[in-house]
């Protein structure tokens, strides 16, 4: 009797290991946003298990940290992460105490997808963190340029190939589909776009220059003072005389800031507020990359076409 029921114990562990050994192959990722999540799955297809840490409606540089977290990193075969010191106020404890070799920095598990990229506003000079800036290696929020959502992807494509030798052929074939389908959306934009070359705006945070460089605006103000702080009473007025004179007539405002300062401003100025997604997630229905830049420019254009902006 004993004996039957360790073999049945034996068989009941055997079925229990088999449908593992497959989940197993896969690449367990974990991405810090759900952008970076988005081109991880575009190119790892059903290779690869991802998920993403921050949600693309919180604040990216101030994500509150969960032990969920932990063991989401634990697991992790890899590690892509924004860099730049975009995480630096909630990842690398959480790194640590993951305890997982392969995910640390310089590990074989870790991926910095900013390595690769164009990256904009670098400082000059001796890097700093004055004022409590939080942009101190050039801007992190490069994400927003589709050329450098492509860079990542291949980063990507190339990591997963290094994992998995035997599944390279498939992710290059799923890289090649992406950038196919990348270059067609951005023709797409750049059409939707085109009228509005040159145009000036201010945005709450300095989460647009690489969209704005992409696109061809002027972002010329922000409602932060700097990267990271507050606004203030003195810097609000001098942004408000700037926009006048300039006669600024956008406020792009990022969904996880307060809508009090911007809203006054655009009482003063006449100026619309939008606010604007800058990630994957940031709304229901941009669920990918791709769609994150069709919201984003339909919104935008819509917007820009309504106030009879030039
Ligand atoms: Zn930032």
């Amino acid at each position: 009797m004993l004996k039957i029921a360790a073999v049945g114990l034996v068989v009941a562990l055997g079925s229990m290991v088999a449908p593992r050994a497959s989940a197993a192959d896969k690449v367990n990722v974990v991405a810090t946003t759900e952008d970076l999540a988005s081109l991880a799955r575009e190119v790892g297809g059903d290779r690869i298990d991802v998920e993403s840490l921050a949600r693309g409606y919180q604040d990216p540089h101030f994500v509150e940290p969960k032990p969920s977290f932990i063991l989401k990193l634990n697991k992790a075969d890899l590690l892509i992460a924004v860099g730049r010191e975009l995480e630096i106020g909630w990842l690398p404890p959480l790194i640590t105490q993951s305890r997982n070799p392969k995910v640390q920095p310089g590990g074989a598990g870790y991926l910095d997808a900013s390595l690769t990229v164009k990256i904009l506003e670098l400082p000059t000079g001796q890097i700093t963190r004055a004022m409590g800036d939080v942009h101190p290696q050039g801007n992190p929020h490069y994400w927003l340029d589709p050329g450098n959502g492509r860079r990542v992807a291949l980063a990507i494509q190339q990591k997963l190939s290094q994992m998995r030798p035997a599944d390279a052929s498939y992710f290059a074939g799923r890289y090649a589909d992406f950038d196919k389908r990348l270059s067609a959306a951005e023709k797409r934009w750049d059409g939707q776009m085109a009228p509005f070359k040159g145009l000036k705006l201010v945005t709450y945070h300095r989460s647009w220059p690489n969209f704005a460089d992409r696109f061809g605006l002027d972002v010329v103000g922000y409602v932060e003072p700097r990267p990271g702080i507050p606004p203030s009473p003195s810097h609000t007025l001098e942004l408000m005389q700037e926009m006048k004179r300039q006669g600024i007539k956008v406020i792009l405002v990022e969904p996880y800031f307060d809508l009090k300062t911007p809203n006054a401003i655009a009482r003063d100025t006449g100026a619309t507020v939008l606010v604007m997604a800058p990630s994957v997630g940031g709304e229901k229905e941009i669920t990918d990359y791709i769609k994150l830049f069709d919201y984003d420019i339909n919104m935008l254009v819509a917007a820009l076409k309504q106030s009879g902006a030039k």
